[in-house]
């Protein structure tokens, strides 16, 4: 495949103790970077604002009003920002920052101009790097602005860049039968063809306290993937190199196709 969204969720690019994990950061900017140089495009949707805000700002606990959340966000992002950056230049690479809220594909005009905006980063050979605006659009509550989770985010990235694959690093394996976390003995779905209701009833909430969505965030991307016939994979993001792995074609995670 050619065209790549990558999603990294927040407990991928943090330590459980709320600073940032750089050398996850520094290997996702190796990976990506050389998939550019194979010849690739690449997309990299990361959550964190608010979790690198928190930790910027040495906050005790994440805050508990709006405007204070996202006065959060826009320190972290900016941070967030500053380390990509940094990362991705030590090999060799230009990146652009890419803030979106819900209402931009509702409107075909907004779409329209960020489905050519993606087009002409990814021409010029920048990797986009995108995240929901949470300076604008942290309330959970606000349906107009908001995604809800940057699961569904990427989803969407995917489709309006018409993307071959869909890859979603998780703090866990794959998708299960039952929450591994809970349930030593759950199974691992190799491949998923159909989202069902079925599914649905197997998806438990978030895994950690970073987390948003849950697997059931991650199905609902995984059907929206399904229906523009692309594909996805839901897999482990501690070791970023798998990602490698992942466009080889070797069973891993979990494929939705
Ligand atoms: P992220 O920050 O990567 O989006 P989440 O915490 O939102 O991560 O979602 C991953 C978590 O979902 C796992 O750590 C796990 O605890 C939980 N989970 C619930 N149900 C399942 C399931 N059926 N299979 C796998 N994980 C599950």
């Amino acid at each position: 495949c050619k065209r790549i969204v990558v999603k990294v969720g927040t407990s991928t690019i943090m330590y459980p103790n709320g600073t940032i994990n750089l050398q996850r950061l520094e290997k996702l900017a190796f990976v990506l970077s050389d998939l550019k140089n194979q010849g690739k495009e690449v997309i990299l949707v990361s959550s964190g604002a608010v979790g690198v805000g928190i930790s910027r700002l040495h906050l005790s606990e994440r805050p508990r009003t709006i405007p204070e959340q996202q006065a959060v966000a826009s320190v972290g992002q900016t941070e967030l920002m500053n380390l990509y950056s940094k990362f991705f230049y030590g090999y060799g690479q230009i990146i652009g920052q890419v803030l979106m809220t819900r209402d931009i594909v509702e409107f075909p005009t907004s779409r329209l101009n960020a489905i050519n905006t993606f087009e002409q980063l990814l021409v010029k050979g920048i990797i986009p790097i995108v995240n929901e605006n949470d300076t604008v659009a942290v309330d959970e509550l606000d349906h107009l602005t908001k995604f809800g989770d940057n699961d569904r985010l990427s989803a969407i990235v995917a489709e309006i860049t018409d993307a071959d694959l869909l890859i979603m690093l998780s703090d866990i394996d794959g998708f299960y039968d039952k929450n591994p976390n809970d349930e030593p003995d759950a199974v691992l779905f190799h491949e998923i063809h159909t989202i069902t209701d079925d599914l649905y009833a197997l998806a438990g909430g978030k895994g950690s306290s970073y987390g948003t969505g849950g697997m059931s965030t991650k199905l609902i991307a995984a059907n929206h993937i399904l229906k523009n016939t692309s594909q996805m994979v839901l897999a482990n993001g501690e070791d970023p190199t798998i990602i490698f792995d992942i466009i080889d074609g070797k069973q891993i995670g979990t494929l939705f196709s």
